[in-house]
């Protein structure tokens, strides 16, 4: 499995990155490669077009309907239906509601007929060619999964990688049974344990590490800063929490796993 950073920056798109979306993709045994968008976020699809072509994506795996996480199938939408060479169609994993708001972002009450959702069930999965996708609630205002993505390795031929991501959440043992073992965790750290905040809603660069240190992941990726708080002192907090190997995620960034 290969993963690139389309974008990591978190509650809005920053100066530097869009907002939330990760790219993995995934050779199956005949040479095809298949791939997936973890989230949409706001200003994903113009950034994901440096990596793929948006109608190659098998699949758009959606944690939770907020904005930064879902904006763009709008614009995907879009590009699948008005493309010069023909519309395509796209599989839409997502909570809840994600018709209704997929119409509500397009400004129509009629339902796209290129994206196709399909509704999370808990701990559902999903299976799309060699990977397998499985979801757990985690603790958000709004209905939200943490993605446990599964596939073949690219660093140890043979055997089976993970790599789980968040989405947005505060601590809780969904996120923890997601995480458990993962090669690749990267995981949201919002707030700053400085920050005066409702739980609930998102964690601290000590709470990924934490998490990370309880799941026993091998890397922690630490993702969705937003562009008020300081990057350097959230990798602070989760190195102070977590003794693997940590570093904050950077638009772009191609980590086989
Ligand atoms: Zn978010
Ligand atoms: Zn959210």
């Amino acid at each position: 499995m290969r993963l690139t950073v389309v974008g990591c920056s978190g509650s809005v798109p920053g100066p530097a990155s869009p907002a939330s979306c990760y790219l993995i993709e995934a050779d199956d045994v005949d040479g095809k490669t298949w791939r997936v968008a973890l989230d949409l976020g706001s200003g994903s699809l113009g950034a994901l077009q440096k990596y793929c072509d948006p109608r190659e994506l098998d699949a758009v795996a959606v944690t939770h309907l907020h904005p930064d996480h879902c904006s763009d199938l709008a614009d995907l939408h879009v590009y699948l239906k008005y493309h010069p060479e023909g519309q395509s169609t796209v599989t839409v994993y997502a909570p809840f509601g994600a018709s209704t708001r997929i119409n509500q972002l397009r400004g129509t009450t009629d339902n796209s007929d290129v994206l196709h959702p399909v509704v999370w069930q808990a701990s559902g999965e999903a299976r799309i060619g060699p990977l397998l996708i499985t979801c757990e609630a985690v603790r958000h205002p709004v209905p939200a999964y943490a993605l446990r993505v599964e596939g073949p390795s690219s660093v140890r031929p043979g055997s089976t990688a993970v790599v789980t991501y968040s989405g947005d959440t505060d601590t809780c043992d969904g996120l923890e049974v997601a995480a458990a073992g993962a090669d690749l965790f990267i995981c949201e750290a919002t707030y700053l344990t400085t920050y005066d905040v409702e739980p609930g809603v998102h964690m601290t660069g000590r709470d990924a590490g934490h998490t990370a240190e309880q799941a026993g992941v091998g890397r922690l990726l630490l993702t969705h800063v937003p562009p008020w708080t300081d990057c350097a002192s959230v990798l602070e907090e989760a190195t102070a929490t977590f003794a693997g190997d940590v570093s904050l995620a950077r638009p772009g960034q191609h980590i086989q796993v």
